[in-house]
């Protein structure tokens, strides 16, 4: 009996192994896992473990023990190539492991920063829980930081920096933060929280180069020509899929490992989930590749049901948070195309709610410190519902009952 083998054991990965056995899987299943830690979670890289003095061992999924238990062969290695023909993955140990179904849970890297001397060792990434240990253990010697990038991630590590006592510049090619993921209203308040905060923003910028002394980093030259002080650059500025290995293997990709509603790639046995996958989205209409817990959790729920013979199309609603000093944003559904933007709460209190039309149809709802608001959206977008706008603005307006 050939296990379902799972390449990479993140948020995808780890959850598919879990979900079947949940759905009472009793065949083989293997874990392969380049990373050299057990499996963890990556949200706390940027909250609470940056933050904090927590062990490694808190952001785990589970500890060795539990796979054992479950019967899930985690296994230490690094996949090169798959035998399609032969059904067989090559790993980089030189061992070639049969499956069953292969499910390609490769995630993401970093995208790189390529300006002079972006190579320099004060140059560091956020996505690993390797890079977060680095990152924490530089805020020890204080300093001055500049973060390239004002999306959830700069923003996140900015916000610590800043807590920590460093002095934080952030640079931005945009016109406002997080300006592909939210509406203006919620980027406006977040910069009025960072500056006040005391981080310094920058936008309709790009870093150019880093000027350096003996190796060590002293600045970043900007496009419009000025220069900032840093002895530390933190870069956030988007990841790119590993899709490579379905590329060799003659898989379609595109901006991800290209798979149908089923989440299936063109070989019946080969699937694709989470932050690697484009996929044939039933509820929007069109291919989309996420970058969330949510769906890389809910894809590997979706594919777990496969496999066990409940076979159904993914129609996970998406959702999001993020946690930027003392602010929480929530974000249900996606926002993306809105043509109309009411706001609940107020926001000079630090709590409102975006709720986004496209059409007279609510399609996110984008809520800061407003923790109900986000549960509501999450229910109401869930079952293709709707409220009206005017009921959206009117705080006295109980959107429980909408649910009704
Ligand atoms: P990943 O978690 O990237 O896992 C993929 C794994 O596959 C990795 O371990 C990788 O090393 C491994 N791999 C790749 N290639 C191979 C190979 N050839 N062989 C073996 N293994 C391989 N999302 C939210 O919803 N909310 C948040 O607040 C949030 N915060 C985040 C904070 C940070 C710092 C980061 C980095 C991400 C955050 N995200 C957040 C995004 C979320 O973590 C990702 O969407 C999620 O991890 C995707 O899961 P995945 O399993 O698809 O990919």
């Amino acid at each position: 009996d050939q296990p379902v083998l799972i390449v990479g054991a993140g948020h995808a990965g780890f959850q598919l192994a879990v979900s079947l056995r949940q759905a009472g899987y009793g065949g083989p299943v293997s874990l392969i896992n380049d990373e050299p830690h057990l499996p963890y979670q990556r949200p706390p890289l940027s909250k609470a473990y940056l933050k904090g003095g927590g062990r490694p061992d808190s952001v785990m999924f589970r500890p060795e023990k539990f796979y054992h238990d479950q019967h899930v062969d985690l296994i230490a290695d690094r996949a090169v190539a798959i035998d399609r023909s032969a059904r067989e993955l090559v790993c980089a140990s030189g061992a070639s492991r049969a499956y069953k179904h292969l499910v390609l849970a490769t995630g993401a890297r970093n995208r790189l920063l390529d300006i002079p001397n972006a190579g320099l060792d004060d140059v560091l990434y956020l996505r690993t829980l390797d890079e977060s240990e680095t990152l924490r253990q530089r805020f020890g010697a204080g300093g001055r930081v500049v973060v390239v990038g004002a999306g959830f991630i700069g923003l996140e590590f900015a916000a610590t920096a800043r807590a920590k006592g460093l002095e934080v510049d952030v640079v931005e090619l945009a016109p406002r933060v997080m300006a592909r993921a939210v509406t203006p209203e919620i980027s406006e308040f977040f910069q009025r929280r960072h500056i006040e905060a005391g981080i310094r923003l920058h936008f309709g910028v790009q870093a150019t180069s880093i000027t350096s002394n003996d190796g060590r980093v002293t600045g970043v030259t900007l496009s419009d020509g000025r220069q900032l002080v840093a002895d530390l650059v933190v870069v956030g500025v988007g990841v790119l899929p590993n899709v490579e290995l379905a590329a060799e293997a003659d898989l379609p990709v595109a901006s991800g490992i290209i798979v149908d509603e089923h989440l299936l790639t063109a070989d019946p046995d080969i699937s694709a989930i989470g932050d690697c996958a484009l996929f044939a989205s039933v509820r929007f209409g069109a291919p989309l590749r996420l970058e969330s817990v949510q769906n890389a959790t809910d894809q590997a729920r979706c594919v777990a049901a496969r496999l066990t013979g409940d076979t159904k199309s993914y129609d996970g609603l998406p959702w999001f948070w993020s946690d930027q000093g003392a602010d929480k944003l929530q974000i249900a559904g996606l926002t993306t195309g809105y043509d109309q933007v009411v706001v609940r709460g107020n926001a000079g209190e630090g709590s409102f709610s975006a709720f986004c039309y496209k059409a007279g149809r609510l399609i996110g709802v984008e809520s800061v410190n407003r923790g109900s608001d986000h549960v509501f959206g999450r229910r109401i977008l869930a079952v293709n519902g709707s409220i009206a706008p005017d009921q959206a603005a009117d705080l006295a307006f109980d959107l429980k009952k909408a649910l009704a």
